[in-house]
């Protein structure tokens, strides 16, 4: 499979996206699938950090054909090795690492310990034909943390912290001297897909958890491709997510707020271009407001 589409950024010195999909038209398959679905669709980012010849990997494609670009890239710029994290255990982000092992063997893979036993009881599941395309084989991290871990990578100092924002497994990465995180799939532009509607006041505390680290330049895994290639958006990304998500926690009890529109709900934040609009996230939104609808009726 070839990439036709994918855009290789470096939104901060020696921090490089690896973004794909968000292109009118394109789809990676016609039958319905969860790479265009969660995916592409969307557009969705891959990221990595590299000093001299080590690298740190967060997140390792949507497809094989993502991984193996990524290991491209990477041996291209003289990387010999690799730490590979795992922002969350969902298969649009885990889906290249067998590809990126190919090239770079015997690579830690660093997760926190909710994303290893996600990943160790959906193993099965992932690798079957049930959610087209499997994923053959998930690979499991070889390194789990809890709460938070530091690394360095060369002179950068590397903080994941374990947020429950999006999914209860989030690993967001901080480097607290440049102000820069990667947020996985716990902030997106201009909203986040809901998976977990019962966690809302999990998301909204850790959302505040999340604006304490005190990041300046966010680069969100699904997001504007120019917006991220330029390095990415300010901390007022987090300000609109909080918005939304305590909307959607309030339908709860004013369930006839439920037609509102996303730029309704996020007017101000759109005002301020905080958040900017793409039609797919419609879509996004009428199954969150199901979601959260759903938890009400149980
Ligand atoms: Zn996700």
């Amino acid at each position: 499979m070839t990439l036709p589409h994918l855009r290789i950024s470096e939104p901060h010195a020696g921090l490089f996206a690896y973004y794909d999909g968000r292109v009118t038209g394109y789809r990676f398959d016609p039958r319905p699938n969860w790479v265009d679905a969660g995916g592409l669709g969307l557009g969705i980012a891959s990221f990595t950090l590299i000093e001299g010849t080590e690298a740190i990997v967060y997140d390792t494609g949507t497809t094989p054909a993502h991984g193996v670009a990524i290991a491209d890239h990477l041996q291209g710029q003289g990387v010999e090795r690799i730490r590979i994290i795992y922002s969350h255990w969902h298969k649009d982000h885990i889906a290249g690492t067998a590809q990126l092992l190919a090239a770079f063997p015997n690579s830690p893979i660093i997760a926190n310990t909710r994303t290893a036993a996600h990943l160790t009881a959906a193993k099965t599941d992932l690798e079957s034909n049930r959610r087209w395309p499997p994923i053959k084989p998930v690979v499991l991290p070889t390194e789990t943390f809890g709460d938070t871990l530091n690394l360095t990578l060369g002179d950068r100092q590397i903080e994941l912290h374990t947020l429950n924002i999006h999914s209860d497994d989030a690993s967001v990465l901080f480097l607290p001297d440049e102000k820069i995180l990667l947020a996985g799939d716990t902030l997106e532009d201009p909203i986040t897909y809901v998976d977990e509607p019962q966690d809302f006041a999990h998301h909204l505390a850790d959302l505040k958890r999340l604006k304490s680290l005190g990041a300046t330049k966010i680069l969100p895994c699904h997001g504007s491709e120019p917006i991220i290639a330029a390095g990415g958006y300010g901390p007022t990304l987090i300000d609109a997510i909080e918005t939304y998500t305590a909307w959607l926690h309030s339908l709860a009890t004013n369930p006839e707020n439920a037609a509102q529109t996303v730029r309704e709900v996020l007017a101000d934040h759109f005002a301020q271009d905080h958040v900017t609009w793409f039609e797919p996230y419609a879509e996004v939104h009428a199954a969150n407001v199901k979601a959260a609808l759903g938890v009400r009726h149980g």
